[in-house]
């Protein structure tokens, strides 16, 4: 049996239209969710970005907002710009597009965002909720992740995954939301001894490393759903021949782009599985979509924490 691919851009666009009605639905009580990103510099990539998640806010009805900041800003004026925009009551999600310049402290960038406006789920406070199982803004590809296994019927309790990766951005967040979810999870990292001894027992299998074709066929166990976070450029048509030997229609995708994005999986793995999620095409196309649901999310909830501070019940 041929294994099942998971649409993420199928899955992405069914969550826009669901925030594009919740956007119609607030707006009716006068409420305009307002989104406000933050660039630092012209890393190209993060331009590319950036201007995708302001376009895809305003398609869907949000207020958003782009500061551009040179390169040399100071941490100073980032952090007062970040103050003005906490007290802005018009602003409910904030972002603040990484990697930021070495002379900035990313950490203290990123602690300085009001956590009820951190649409990032990066800060401390935030990272705390999820590890308790509270309502949190928790971040947007983990959260993609589980919103592909909820929609396309595929159960986390009890089972056995594994995920390959720990930064703190997919790996760690990833972890938790699938033991919050009951599942029993091994991290396995750079330092990990077995690595296959540990994906071989994998019956839903994340990798998230930046390492191409890092999970080959014999590392999967018969039947798993793997999920591949991992987005790579090949740059040369050597790798590309490596990568997918005699597939000439990856080759023709290659000669007319001039790159070609594949994940951590090699693409044999997919023979084995049950169910995966392709590069592209799979988590990447969830993230900015998740982005927008947590800004809406963040817009309900400082405005039930408002009113139980008014008046409501303690
Ligand atoms: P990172 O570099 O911060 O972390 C990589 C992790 O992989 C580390 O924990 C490291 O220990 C582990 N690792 C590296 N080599 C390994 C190996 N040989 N064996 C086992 N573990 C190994 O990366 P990240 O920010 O978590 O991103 C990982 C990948 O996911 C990248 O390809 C990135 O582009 C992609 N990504 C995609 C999205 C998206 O879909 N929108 C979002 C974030 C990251």
């Amino acid at each position: 049996m041929s294994a099942r691919v998971l649409d993420g851009t199928a899955i992405a666009a069914e969550i826009k239209e669901e925030v594009r009605r919740e956007v119609e639905t607030l707006a009716q009580s006068g409420i305009v969710p307002g989104l406000t990103v933050v660039l630092v510099g012209s890393d190209p990539a993060s331009e590319i970005y950036v201007r995708s998640k302001v376009k895809t806010s305003a398609e869907l009805g949000l207020a958003s907002n782009l500061i551009t900041l040179g390169i040399d800003v100071s941490q100073a004026e980032l952090l007062n710009i970040l103050q003005r925009l906490n007290d802005d009551d018009a602003v409910d999600g904030i972002l603040v597009q990484l990697p930021l310049p070495r002379h900035i402290d990313t950490r203290a960038i990123l602690e300085a965002v009001d956590p009820d406006k951190d649409v990032d789920g990066f800060h401390p406070v935030n990272v705390g909720r999820l590890t308790i199982g509270q309502e949190s803004l928790v971040p947007c590809t983990p959260a993609g992740v589980m919103e592909v296994l909820r929609r396309q019927g595929i159960a986390v309790r009890g089972k056995d995954c594994v995920m390959v990766g720990r930064s703190d951005i997919v790996g760690k967040p990833m972890s938790t939301l699938l033991l919050n979810a009951g599942a029993t999870v091994a991290v396995c990292h750079k330092e990990t001894r077995d690595l296959p001894d540990y994906t071989r027992r994998a019956e839903l299998l994340v990798v998230a490393t930046g390492v191409p074709g890092l999970i080959t066929p014999d590392m999967v166990r018969e039947g798993a759903v793997l999920i591949d976070v991992g987005i790579n450029r090949l740059d040369t048509r050597a790798q590309v021949e490596r990568f997918f030997p005699d597939n000439p229609a990856k080759l023709a995708t290659f000669q007319k782009r001039g790159s070609l994005l594949v994940g951590d999986f090699a693409p044999q793995s997919y023979a084995k599985a049950s169910a995966y999620t392709p590069v592209p095409g799979g988590v990447g196309a969830l993230t900015i979509a998740m982005l927008m649901h947590n800004t809406v999310k963040a817009a309900r909830m400082r405005r039930r924490l408002r009113a139980a501070a008014v008046g409501g019940p303690a």
